[in-house]
């Protein structure tokens, strides 16, 4: 038996960690909003697969973290495993610029309040810096991905049939919209091949980023819902469609309209999901039983330290330590709004 030599280890991981250009996207967009960033652009040059660009501008990455920044296990954001408790960042793991190193060629750009003029950094495969130079960006972190899975030439060839090609340009505008609708306040911005494909202004709250990413005539039929539940502290605020209005999609394959947060974070989150659906579908007996799939926004809120983040990789599911407690506070809601009780009905299904 024989120990694998230092970057295979390191290809290997990273590539659990980057998994897509979706969720490269993800990643440098959950450092900017890290850093503070009121805006974000996000540029991508054949789907992503030539050039992704995310630019912030956030509080940048000062001249003495630059050498660490893209080293593994680095952060800025916790210093132990009991920060965690408290955890009110996107990032944690100091893991994310490190493994985009490990399948791409990395730039950085940055540059703080206090320097004169920005710098920008080359990476190399280790996620060190082999060259830096002065640039002319503002404030804030500009970060470019060049030939995504370019030693990963499986990965590469699977993510660029135009089938894959556009799935994915939708997943990255669909994680735009989710940002959009947590974070009103936050200004964004899609480009594909320099061609806007989505963008949205600041707006002052949830309604308007709603109104931006669903459209005029989905927001009229919105209701603004909220629960509060003590021991455990959940509190719930979502928007609902009001009863009887038909603002879903009948197809499982577009399900993507329903946002569901955790503590801010966007997740997917099968049980709430299941139930959500459950509680719209049941004011359609008609449908013989196919699912709908309504188009509402969930934002839960429980104390950082009931929820385990660190589940996958791309940080997308999340453990609820009091799981129960926050469904039965879901389904309050919606027996208060849908008038459902799937008790009095033989036919819900229970798993
Ligand atoms: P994490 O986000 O888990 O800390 P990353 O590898 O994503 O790990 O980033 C490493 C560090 O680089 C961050 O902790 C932060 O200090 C810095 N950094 C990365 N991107 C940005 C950015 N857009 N703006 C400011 N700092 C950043
Ligand atoms: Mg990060």
């Amino acid at each position: 038996m024989k120990q694998l030599p230092p970057d295979t280890v390191r290809l290997l991981s990273s590539s659990q960690v980057i998994t897509s250009v979706a969720n490269v996207v993800k990643e440098l967009m959950e450092n900017s909003l890290d850093a503070g960033a009121s805006g974000i652009d996000v540029k991508l040059e054949n789907y992503g697969l030539d050039r992704i660009e995310v630019r912030d501008n956030g509080h940048g990455i000062k001249a003495a973290d630059t050498p660490v920044m893209a080293m593994r296990h680095f952060t800025s954001k916790i210093c132990s495993h009991e920060d965690l408790e408290r955890l009110e960042t996107y990032g944690f793991r100091g893991e994310a610029l490190g493994s985009i190193c490990a399948v791409a060629e990395v730039a950085v750009t940055t540059k703080t309040e206090e320097d004169e003029i920005s710098t920008q950094y080359t990476l190399n495969f280790t996620g060190e810096i082999v060259s830096q130079k002065p640039s002319h960006l503002g404030q804030g972190t500009t970060v470019s991905v060049l030939k995504l899975f370019r030693n990963l030439p499986v990965r590469r060839q699977y993510y660029s049939s135009t089938k894959k090609c556009k799935e994915e340009l939708k997943k990255v505008q669909d994680l735009l919209m989710a940002y959009a609708i947590i974070k009103p306040e936050l200004r964004l911005m899609l480009v594909h091949n320099k061609v806007v494909v989505w963008q949205k202004a600041k707006v002052a709250d949830h309604r308007s980023a709603l109104l931006a990413t669903l459209g005029p005539s989905a927001v009229a039929n919105l209701l603004s819902c909220h629960h509060h539940q003590e021991q455990p502290e959940i509190f719930l605020d979502g928007f609902f469609p009001k009863p009887g209005a038909d603002y879903s999609s009948t197809s499982s394959s577009s399900p993507d309209k329903t946002f569901i947060f955790i503590n801010n974070r966007p997740v997917h989150h099968k049980d709430i999901m299941k139930l959500l659906r459950q509680h719209y579908t049941a004011q359609y007996p008609d449908d013989q039983g196919r699912n709908r799939y309504p188009n509402l926004m969930l934002k839960i809120t429980v104390t950082p330290s009931s929820v385990d983040v660190n589940l996958t990789p791309d940080k997308t599911q999340v453990l609820l330590h009091n799981k129960e407690a926050v469904l039965t506070s879901v389904e309050a809601l919606l027996v208060s709004l849908y008038g459902y009780q799937p008790s009095s009905d033989p036919s819900a299904e229970k798993e």
